[in-house]
């Protein structure tokens, strides 16, 4: 069965409102001009650049996501952002479990169970991010660590919503650290988190879940990680800051 390649930026607290905007035109044009297979492109910024950019995505091949949202609908969260309000601005996904939210502000899986079910009423397609530490993987334990956070954070859901979800496995000790997973240690794992959905919801949903990999992927090393059977795609933070790198990526498809 065939599933959606993706690849997905995430500019974490980077950026000013005039670069943020002038960054994603770049991208669209690059994407525009360069891209010939159908892989989805998705931008996710800081929610000050989301209505700018999400006018300019439209009709092009870029969508657009935020990088977290709120678990309440509304009401008296001072600082706090809805996903209604998200998704008034047209955005259309939001990356939710990433191990900085996880390990800086305190994101449990209860409360991560909490944001993908309100990201799912407001039809915002959660890019639901698992991973392990340095410590884990060196421990062995990661597979289970990885279980628990599939089983915790999403398998409340049923079938058709759990259709919504993106996943993204993402090694703590690989982001932003300059060490990536290599693509065999990044597959092993893709195909744990396959056969895992398998069990719960069948093949067929297995199969048609978009798992990407996240973890200092770079143009360099695209490729050989998206040439992996498991792997659908990438979820990118450091090398999304700049169009050419990104665009490279987005290009890595069926080059290894
Ligand atoms: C991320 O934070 O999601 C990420 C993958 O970061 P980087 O590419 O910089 O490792």
């Amino acid at each position: 069965m065939s599933r959606k390649n993706i690849v997905a930026g995430n500019w974490k607290m980077n950026l000013n409102y005039e670069e943020g905007v002038s960054l994603f035109s770049e991208i669209v044009n690059m994407v525009n001009d360069e891209v010939v297979g159908n892989q989805e492109v998705v931008v996710c910024s800081p929610f000050i650049h989301l209505n700018s950019i999400t006018k300019l995505s439209t009709g092009n091949k870029v969508s657009v996501g935020a990088q977290n949202i709120h678990q309440a609908a509304s009401g008296a969260y001072t600082g706090e952002i809805s996903a209604a309000q998200v998704k008034s601005v047209g955005a259309t996904y939001v990356i939710l479990g990433h191990s900085e939210r996880r390990a800086y502000f305190g994101e449990t899986d209860e409360l991560l169970a909490q944001k993908v079910d309100a990201a799912l009423e407001h039809q915002l397609k959660p890019i639901f991010c698992i991973g392990e530490t340095k410590e884990e993987r060196e421990s062995g334990s990661f597979f289970a660590v990885l279980q628990a956070q599939l089983e915790k954070g999403l398998f409340h859901l049923d079938a058709a919503e759990f259709a919504q979800v993106v996943l993204a496995y993402e090694p703590v000790w690989a982001i932003g650290t300059g060490l990536t997973a290599s693509p065999e240690q990044a597959q092993e794992v893709h195909a744990f988190i396959r056969a895992t959905l398998a069990k719960h919801y069948g093949e067929d949903v297995a199969e048609s879940t978009t798992i990407l990999y996240g973890g200092s992927c770079n143009p360099s090393n695209a490729s050989t990680l998206f040439a992996q059977k498991d792997i659908d795609g990438g979820l990118i933070g450091g090398a999304s800051l700049k169009s050419r790198d990104f665009v490279d990526i987005v290009k890595a498809f069926n080059q290894a």
